[in-house]
């Protein structure tokens, strides 16, 4: 087998005075790199480099990857329990326990006042998957609001609500080792190389060898789109009637896998009724492109040997998400390309354990993809975890977009966030910040004190970050990865999993409920519960994980006893015939007719107002931010825009201009650039303050996920240019 650049020696930094080395995996995106942490004499982390013996990132690390090791003394940790009595005094220090009784009793209070629902709960995608699973025991078991969520809702929903509409489960199919044996490839929305730069890598690798069609679909001429073999400039939040001219090349040349349909597939006369109405021509009139490229790739795509398809937040942010998501899972249905090596439709996640919250937070359902709308999943969770299956509400309650409207409107009241920072990372910042002036209690648990939602905050409580904790993370490709605590957390700060642990007490006087201490002791209870599940991980333990650097789920305890060793590589789902998890094992071939229902540029905003990311920062930027490494390489929030629009309007390069949207304004510096169209700027959403101040976010229907990158804004030249950057300058800052 061939592992490319395996060999090579890894990537390490000028070499300090490493006493010792210690492996963890990388705590910001979804790649799953594993790192290993040097450390100096006295414990402090001084290093940091690309292990070369784990399957997923074979020694390489990106831009964040190299620099992480300086996160665990960036300026703004919180190091003790902080309370006040109304927002806008200072806090005073309190004792964890002081803490701790205060949000259990307000918790409480609020339910008592007005109704178990209240009181919302918002999680994250950043904290390990035991800390997922204790939280949701915790929230489901003894607190019993039903508005709990995590923020994977604003970057993963349409994901899941996709892969669940289609196949009948959340879990994406295929996996990394798919890129060695792909004949043709199609990135909807997903700038890799920015994105998700070492999955990049492993893409490329595979691509250079073995020569395969690389197509980039995207309204931004973005890195991946500079090398794709082909370019699809489609219009914004339109890749919906492409899926169905494609669809309808396939079906009217009859280029389908007719045999794999019909051994796998429901659905199949509702969605040729549906696609025989998307001709090319039509399709070229909503996307931009041209009839006779739709053509070619849809044949290209239906002959190839076996054809992959990857995406990212340009499918998932989008009104049309959840339908985006199907339509990708529909293609590849329809030419037999799903449970095949090189042939998969593989989202590519977000955050670091976004995976493990979609499997074990019990945000959305119970844990391992179990369902609150499913009698037997009720009764067996509540038979495991010793409590009375009525308490289980039958469906899930509202989502985090959704939250922040009933706070709006004052059915919440009270308001749990854990390692989120809605300031920053949730559209329309205006009407977020009228939210969260309505809570009569709000609790900000976060590893940073500094973060802006604390600005709301009653409680503060000092989260541990990556590897002050214990546990695991599951990447994109299903691999489960261990984290451990290599070094202690600043001052008071603690686990989240201890937070957890200690609020459980509170309300678990009766001890109803067991809440294990150790991460390894509760990786053994989820390995139980996962058992004969399709994401069974019960051939696992945390030992197997660091011996392997790594597992990809399913692993079963029956492969264990049986002697069979964990792949390094190439696991995938629904390889055996009508193997999906709807009842009848039947994949789902969903129609889906598109509605135009964005706001769209016109005269009085002229520019479509694009989002996304760069290669050195993570998210909201609460941590790269202050890592020298990464934020000197865009420490001012800019777009890029046309220079054909730029010299139409007089803005030079590097000039500020204020953008105006319906919602609000910013302050950003022009960059002038052929990436975007004349029509078009493109703001990273990372700078606070900023993109979110514009952006509208409509919700998908089916996921509700947020619509970042569909709106319209104007540009206004400003005069003052000294004030201008004093502006952005302030917005940078903390
Ligand atoms: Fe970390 Fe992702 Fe970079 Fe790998 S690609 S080092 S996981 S940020």
């Amino acid at each position: 087998m061939l592992f490319g650049r395996t060999k090579k020696n890894p990537v390490s930094l000028p070499q300090k005075d490493v006493a010792r080395w210690e492996t963890v995996t990388c705590g910001y995106c979804s790649t799953g790199c594993s790192i290993d942490v040097g450390l100096d004499a006295q414990g402090r982390a001084i290093s940091c480099r690309g292990n070369a013996e784990a399957d997923v990132n074979r020694g390489k690390l990106c831009l964040k990857g190299i620099f992480e090791f300086e996160l665990f003394e960036t300026a703004g940790r919180g190091t003790q329990v902080l309370r006040r009595d109304h927002i806008g005094e200072d806090f005073t220090p309190a004792s964890w326990d002081e803490g701790l009784d205060l949000l259990h009793d307000e918790i409480r209070r609020i339910q008592k006042k007005h109704g178990r629902d209240s009181f919302a709960i918002i999680s994250t995608g950043q904290m390990l998957t035991e800390e997922f699973y204790t939280l949701g025991k915790l929230t489901r078991g003894l607190i019993h609001t039903n508005n709990y969520d995590g923020n994977t809702t604003l970057c993963m929903a349409s994901a899941v609500s996709g892969y669940k509409r289609s196949f009948g489960s959340d879990g994406p199919p295929g996996c990394y080792d798919d890129f060695e044996h792909t004949g043709y490839l199609i990135a909807w929305g997903s700038n890799l190389p920015e994105q998700h730069p070492i999955i990049y890598w492993r893409m490329k690798d595979a691509r250079e060898r073995r020569g395969f069609p690389l197509v980039a679909v995207d309204p931004r001429v973005t890195m991946l789109a500079q090398e794709a073999d082909l370019h699809l400039p489609i219009r914004p939040g339109t890749d919906v009637p492409l899926m169905n001219a494609m669809m309808h090349v396939i079906f009217a040349e009859k280029l389908e896998d007719a045999e794999y349909i019909a051994a796998n597939c429901s659905g199949l006369d509702e969605l040729k009724e549906e696609v025989a109405k998307w001709t090319p021509d039509r399709a070229s009139q909503i996307t931009g492109i041209h009839p006779d490229t739709i053509v070619s790739v849809a044949r290209a795509f239906a002959r190839a040997r076996a054809a992959m398809q990857i995406w990212t937040m340009g499918i998932n942010q989008s009104t049309h998400g959840s339908d985006g998501v199907t339509g990708i899972n529909t293609l590849a249905l329809i030419t037999g390309n799903i449970g095949r090596k090189g042939g998969t439709s593989l989202s590519i996640t977000g955050q670091c354990n976004a995976m493990g919250t979609r499997e074990w937070s019990s945000c959305s359902g119970l844990p391992n993809f179990r369902y609150l709308e499913n009698d037997a999943d009720r009764a067996e969770i509540a038979r495991f975890w010793g409590v009375e299956e009525d308490i289980f509400p039958c469906s899930r309650g509202l989502t985090q977009t959704d939250i922040y409207k009933a706070m709006e409107a004052g059915e919440i009241k009270g308001l749990w966030l854990i390692a989120t920072n809605p300031l920053t990372s949730l559209p329309n910042t205006a009407q977020v910040r009228r939210a969260m002036e309505q809570l009569e209690f709000c609790c900000v648990q976060d590893c940073y004190v500094d973060a802006e939602s604390v600005q709301y905050a009653h409680l503060y409580l000092p989260g541990a970050t990556w590897a002050e904790k214990d546990g695991v993370m599951t990447n994109t490709e299903r691999r489960i990865n261990r984290v451990r605590p290599i070094v202690a957390p600043p001052g008071e700060a603690r686990p989240d999993l201890w937070i957890f642990n200690r609020l459980a007490e509170r309300f678990n006087r009766d001890g109803t409920m067991t809440f294990p201490e150790k991460a390894g002791d509760i990786f053994k209870e989820m390995a139980k519960i996962s058992h004969g599940r399709l994401a069974d991980i019960s051939g696992m333990d945390h030992a197997l994980l660091e011996e392997h650097k790594g597992v990809q789920w399913p692993y079963t305890k029956e492969q264990r006893e049986a002697g069979e060793e964990p792949r390094k590589g190439g696991v995938r789902l629904y390889e055996k015939p009508a193997s999906f998890m709807h009842a009848d094992g039947r994949a789902r071939l969903i129609p889906l007719p598109w509605e135009d229902n964005n706001e769209r540029p016109d005269a009085d905003y002229p520019f479509w107002l694009n989002t996304g990311r760069l290669i050195e920062h993570w998210h909201g930027r609460t941590k790269t931010g202050k890592i020298a490494g990464n934020n000197k390489f865009s420490p001012i929030p800019f777009i890029e825009i046309n220079p054909d629009a730029a010299r139409d309007l007089g803005i030079a390069h590097g000039e500020y201009v204020r953008l105006v949207s319906r919602r609000g304004d910013a302050v950003v510096m022009a960059m002038p650039t052929g990436r975007v169209p004349p029509d078009m700027v493109f703001l990273p959403f990372h700078f606070h303050n900023a993109a979110n101040r514009l952006t509208l976010g409509l919700l998908d229907p089916h996921s509700r996920q947020p619509a970042y990158k569909q709106q319209a804004v104007r540009i206004e030249k400003i005069a003052d240019q000294q004030q201008a950057a004093k502006l952005s300058l302030n917005r940078r800052t903390f």
